[in-house]
């Protein structure tokens, strides 16, 4: 058996990290007469499987070492859906009645589908072109190729709504780079995104690991788990005033689907600081809560942006202390202290939708749980 400095420890050299074949592992195969005692390649032992700069073979899911992760794999496809599958008759009649609609309304669903159009492309490249290839650990990867893929299926949704609608898509797929509140978003993130995309980082130094982690932090605790927030929050509003039902059904599996990415990337992030504690130094975490007070402020600033006036029972100042109440989440689940303490969630109603699991859904249209393939019963 070689000890954990020989085998293990991730060194500076080490740049192969997420390689195609990563097969330095530990145990020796057992020679026997039909195993080839020639080949390079060792059984992997779960123990020594490592988020990042892992040493064990990228391409065997099992042993199980992150069950969690397993888990929220077999999680989300339990909660499969496609967006063709939501009826719109009632959201277009709605949308083309002059009188259906108010002006504040409507400027709320361009505004949300001028971010989130584009949104859940900038979600998807940051995980198939950024994070996959830094993480080592076989079960995490499983779950980020779903994640991808749901990824999909959301800027699917948000495709099919401005579609159906029959809204100026030009004007709608161009808002991240028109509209200033949605700009100011995306230029937050985007430096978070490159940094792991470019094809010359590599993770093994303490540096480029705090990259790692600063952009897995940006990216589940800001964008997934911040700045989607006012959104959802108005156009699930609209649906608890029955308008826009459709668009409101597909936000909410959208939300159920976000928060188990949200989850995901916090349980990722712990786990990464849990074998790497040498990462989170004080000046590391000054640095994030810095991060997590711009976020706040940019999504009020969006909130204020697409609600000049109060509308649906809402209002921009509302969100102040809602985003508030989110970032002291998102803090204390990776280990931080509240940002604002004492802050109150003034929609209650929130946390039901996120909690929905296979009731019938909020707006009571259709059966939100999804019969998949691999659950039916072939007799
Ligand atoms: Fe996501």
């Amino acid at each position: 058996m070689l000890t954990w400095d020989e085998e293990v420890k991730p060194s500076s050299q080490n740049s192969s990290a997420g390689d195609l074949q990563n097969s330095r592992t530990v145990d020796a195969a057992p020679s026997a007469s039909d195993t080839d005692v020639s080949a390079p390649t060792r059984r992997v032992n779960a123990a020594d499987k490592r988020i990042i700069n892992g040493q064990t073979d990228v391409n065997q899911l099992v042993p199980f070492k992150y069950k969690w992760a397993w888990e929220k794999y077999l999680a989300t496809c339990a909660n499969h859906w496609m967006p063709q599958e939501v009826n719109m008759t009632r959201d277009i009649a709605l949308w083309k009645d002059p009188n259906g609609l108010s002006e504040d309304e409507r400027r709320i669903i361009k505004r949300n589908l001028g971010f989130f159009v584009t949104a859940d492309s900038l979600a998807a490249n940051n995980i198939v072109l950024g994070t996959y290839r830094h993480i080592t650990a076989p079960e995490c990867r499983q779950f980020l190729l779903r994640q991808a893929f749901e990824e999909a299926i959301h800027t699917h949704a948000y495709q099919y709504i401005v579609e159906s609608l029959g809204l100026d898509e030009s004007e709608i797929f161009n808002a991240y780079n028109e509209i200033k509140s949605i700009r100011d978003k995306d230029e937050f993130l985007i430096p978070f995104i490159e940094a792991i995309m470019n094809p010359d980082f590599k993770t093994g130094t303490p540096e480029n690991d705090q990259t790692l982690l600063k952009s897995l932090i940006v990216f589940a605790c800001l964008m997934e788990g911040l700045f989607f927030y006012v959104g959802f929050t108005q156009i699930l509003a609209l649906g608890r005033q029955n308008k826009m039902t459709g668009a409101a059904e597909q936000y909410q599996y959208i939300l159920r689907d976000e928060s188990m990415h949200c989850n995901f990337g916090i349980d990722l992030i712990n786990q990464l600081k849990l074998e790497n504690p040498h990462l989170w130094t004080a000046e590391f975490k000054a640095e994030i809560k810095a991060l997590f007070m711009k976020a706040v402020e940019l999504e009020y600033r969006y909130a204020e942006d697409t609600m000049p006036r109060g509308v649906l029972g809402l209002n921009a100042s509302m969100f102040k202390g809602y985003l508030r109440y989110i970032a002291n989440r998102r803090a204390t689940q990776i280990g931080l202290e509240p940002l604002f303490p004492n802050e109150e969630n003034p929609f209650p109603w929130m946390s039901e939708m996120i909690d929905l699991k296979k009731e019938r859904n909020f707006f009571e249209t259709r059966v939100i749980e999804y019969q998949s393939g691999g659950a039916l019963s072939w007799d």
